[in-house]
């Protein structure tokens, strides 16, 4: 049986509280670099500077994935495949609470990752 609605939906947005602070916290760390000391600190400055960039926009996506989560508890599609239309897998959905395909589908995918991209 599928997890009762309000329960995925505190779920999904306790998932999004996290992500908020993390993108916070990760907002914040960049910030704390304006003026390197020397030549050292602002090559390591740079690199920290992308790699927090990534983990934003890493961050990013997943929050659009929650969003979208949300949006399908709201639709009455939460936990439905998006390729073939199975309930996918509850274990999966406890672990990925914004799966969107099952994991035979997200295996296919993952197999033929140039396939799906050229559709
Ligand atoms: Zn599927």
């Amino acid at each position: 049986m599928q997890a009762a609605q309000p329960v995925v939906e505190e779920r999904l947005l306790a998932r999004l509280e996290r992500l908020d602070t993390t993108i916070a916290r990760q907002a914040g760390a960049g910030r704390e670099y304006d003026r390197p000391a020397d030549i050292l600190d602002a090559a390591t400055e740079s690199t920290e500077r992308a790699v927090s960039f990534e983990m934003t926009c890493v961050l990013g996506h997943l929050r659009a994935h929650v969003n979208r989560a949300r949006m399908r508890v709201k639709q009455g599609t939460y936990g439905l495949c998006d390729d073939c239309g199975r309930r996918i897998d509850q274990a999966r959905l406890e672990a990925v609470p914004f799966a969107v395909l099952c994991v035979d589908c997200k295996r296919l995918r993952e197999a033929e990752p140039a396939a799906w991209r050229r559709q």
